[in-house]
């Protein structure tokens, strides 16, 4: 058996970060973990110091009675990425506070194992010719993209017609408009098929999660927006699909785990025994429907893929604006129907920036919060 990899788990006590432990200890004789962070939560990610014993811990914040050896504050996640010890960064941080790490550990030349899809919707262009001039890879982990990897199967962007995103819907997709105005933050916690952190949980309610994965996944493959279309598929087993130019559609199916699209995004593309999850049982999973997208109820989908056509630094205004947006609401300062209007202020005044640098990126993120919380604050009046 060839050597281990060395996996910088950034993120490790969220969602992404616990199931990818799951996986990795499966799977201890091809990858070991050499350096784990997280934002705030010590104890969980104490625990798993004792467990894993990586050469590297990091704490983003936290108080002076840390463990001895540990690292700490911001930069903690890009001194991580960048050891001499780690192949493959598994970016498992929730928001634009992940891009940096990516950046750098492209430019090393290591693998990225992307589930903070952030990244790529505010710095796309960035990261995509970072790894183009330094020979770094990207492997997606959101489950869409993966199955999208796994139907390309290395096709070139001119043999692929369409790619087409499945999303479930999120807790929301029967109600009426003016009831999900009024949804609390425990009925938008309360997604359908698949558990997550909360951001992305509030972000699949409005579906700006979709948004953000057609912009992702447009950098990804380098397939054109008007190429790429959601369709609403609510028990989240088609994981998505592709149709090439001869009419031909490939699709990925599987119980909801991350646990696979994790696996295939360190292994890539080369697959691995593992069983961690349990048999694929189309008899046991039912039926499989689909509808189309309510774009009237949710229009953060189709501003966000606007923000992302627009390009410049518009996605990035996007981003931030819904960040701010969403953590406004789960704090319970704003109702969740006031969130699409909050974005779109946002990119009215910031979306026509330009957004070549990551100063230029920055500084309209800044902007953009800062404006969702001076409007939110009026609305409370
Ligand atoms: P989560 O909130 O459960 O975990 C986030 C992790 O990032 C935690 O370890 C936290 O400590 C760390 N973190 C948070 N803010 C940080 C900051 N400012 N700096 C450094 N570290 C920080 O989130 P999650 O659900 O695991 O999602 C992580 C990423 O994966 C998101 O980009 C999400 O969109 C994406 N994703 C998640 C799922 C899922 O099933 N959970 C599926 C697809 C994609
Ligand atoms: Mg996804």
């Amino acid at each position: 058996m060839a050597e281990t990899r060395g996996v910088a788990l950034l993120g490790s006590t969220g969602s992404i970060g616990t199931s990818a432990l799951r996986v990795l200890a499966r799977q201890r004789d091809r990858f070991r973990p050499v350096a784990l962070t997280a934002h705030g939560r010590h104890e969980l990610l104490a625990a798993q110091v004792a467990e894993w014993a990586p050469a590297y811990a990091g704490l983003v914040q936290g108080g002076d009675d840390l463990p001895a050896g540990w690292h700490r504050g911001p930069a903690c996640l890009v001194e991580a990425a960048l050891r001499p010890d780690v192949d493959i960064v598994l970016n498992a941080v929730v928001g634009a506070a992940g891009l940096p790490a990516t950046l750098a550990a492209l430019e090393a030349g290591k693998r990225v194992a992307l589930a903070n899809k952030e990244t790529l919707v505010v710095g796309g262009d960035l990261v995509t010719a970072a790894a183009r001039t330094h020979g770094g890879t990207l492997v997606p982990v959101d489950s869409e993209h993966s199955a999208i990897l796994q139907c390309l199967a290395g096709r070139q962007p001119h043999e692929v017609r369409r790619l087409l995103l499945t999303a479930s819907g999120g807790p929301f997709r029967t109600w009426a408009s003016d009831r999900i105005a009024s949804a609390t933050v425990a009925d938008a916690l309360r997604h359908p098929t698949w558990q997550m952190g909360s951001k992305i949980t509030i972000d699949s309610a409005t579906l700006a999660n979709k948004a953000l994965e057609v912009i992702e996944a447009h950098h990804l493959f380098g397939i054109p927006y008007d190429r790429i279309d959601v369709v609403v598929h609510p028990q989240s087993v088609i994981h998505s699909y592709v149709e090439f130019v001869d009419g031909s559609v490939l699709a990925q199916l599987g119980a909801p785990s991350m646990e696979l699209p994790i696996l295939f995004a360190l292994t890539w593309p080369d697959r691995v025994p593992d069983d961690g999850v349990a048999p694929f049982d189309p008899v046991a999973l039912g039926s499989l429907t689909f509808e189309p997208v309510r774009h009237d109820a949710f229009p953060m989908l189709g501003m966000g893929i606007a923000a992302g056509r627009g390009g410049g630094a518009a996605p990035a205004v996007y981003n931030a604006a819904n960040e701010a947006a969403v953590a406004l609401f789960l704090q319970g300062a704003i109702p969740f129907g006031a969130m699409p209007a909050l974005v779109a202020g946002a990119l009215d005044r910031f979306g026509g920036a330009a957004g070549g640098t990551l100063e230029a990126l920055w500084a309209v993120d800044a902007a953009a919060r800062a404006h969702v919380h001076a409007q939110a604050g009026r609305l409370k009046g």
